[in-house]
């Protein structure tokens, strides 16, 4: 069996595939869960931070190799790309992107849920995922370096706390895409966080004031109204 609370996201368009998967991993002793696409993929490695990820290459909207850069800049969560034939990926440009093995279909469960195990076995315990992505992050004139814990704008180094840093960090690495308020707050105070949602906007006030020209005319992180907040990407 897996270690208990051993969270797999599966990422895959196909229903018969998603099912066999489920009923299958489960049976393992895995939690699963199953997103259709690369955005709902996306969203739901956010909300549900699993240990591992099972990523379909062909997927509809976004390709799985795009699915798979993007969470490299969020996390070092083992990740397993699933290709229906060879020619389908090179499995250089799959290891490029960051994913740590590759499976192809048709395959054995046993045989998935072995390198599965293989991949859980080689995440290095001090490396968890909160730690950020490696590289720095660029969007238009903020430069953010997990790393170093530095933000610069406009080529100015700007000090930020701790939870600022966080906040900037989360909205930057999903520039163009709207962020819930539910989501951050998931991410940069945890899951179980019961304190005062005002907390949020009080961090968004600060980081505004530090990276928008005219803090009353946000240009930057903009508020998307009832939903959350938006780090502009153009
Ligand atoms: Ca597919």
């Amino acid at each position: 069996m897996a270690a208990p609370e051993t969270t797999v996201l599966v990422v895959e368009d196909e229903e018969s595939f998603v099912e066999a998967l489920i009923v299958g991993l489960k049976r393992e002793g895995f939690r699963v869960k199953a997103a259709r696409d690369g955005e709902e993929a996306l969203a739901l490695f956010d909300s549900v931070q699993p240990d591992l990820v099972l990523l379909d290459i062909m997927l509809p909207r976004m390709s799985g190799l795009d699915v798979c850069r993007e969470i490299r800049t969020r996390s070092r969560v083992p990740i397993i790309i699933v290709s229906a034939k060879t020619a389908e990926i090179d499995t250089v440009v799959g290891l490029e992107v960051g994913a740590d093995d590759y499976v192809t279909k048709p395959y054995r469960l046993r045989e998935l849920v072995a390198r599965m195990r293989a991949a859980l076995r080689r995440v290095p315990p001090s490396l968890d995922e909160d730690d950020g992505g490696v590289d720095a992050i660029e969007v238009g004139d903020v430069r953010l370096d997990a790393g170093k814990h530095e933000v610069h704008v406009r080529g100015r180094r700007v000090d930020l706390p701790l939870k600022e840093f966080d906040v900037l960090e989360v909205l930057l690495v999903n520039a163009g895409r709207v962020v819930t308020r539910d989501m951050l707050i998931d991410r940069v105070w945890g899951a179980n966080y019961v304190g005062d949602t005002k907390t949020l906007d009080v961090h968004i006030k600060r980081l505004r004031a530090k990276v928008e020209d005219d803090p009353s005319i946000p240009q930057r992180i903009v508020t998307i109204r009832g939903l959350g907040y938006k780090f502009e990407s153009s």
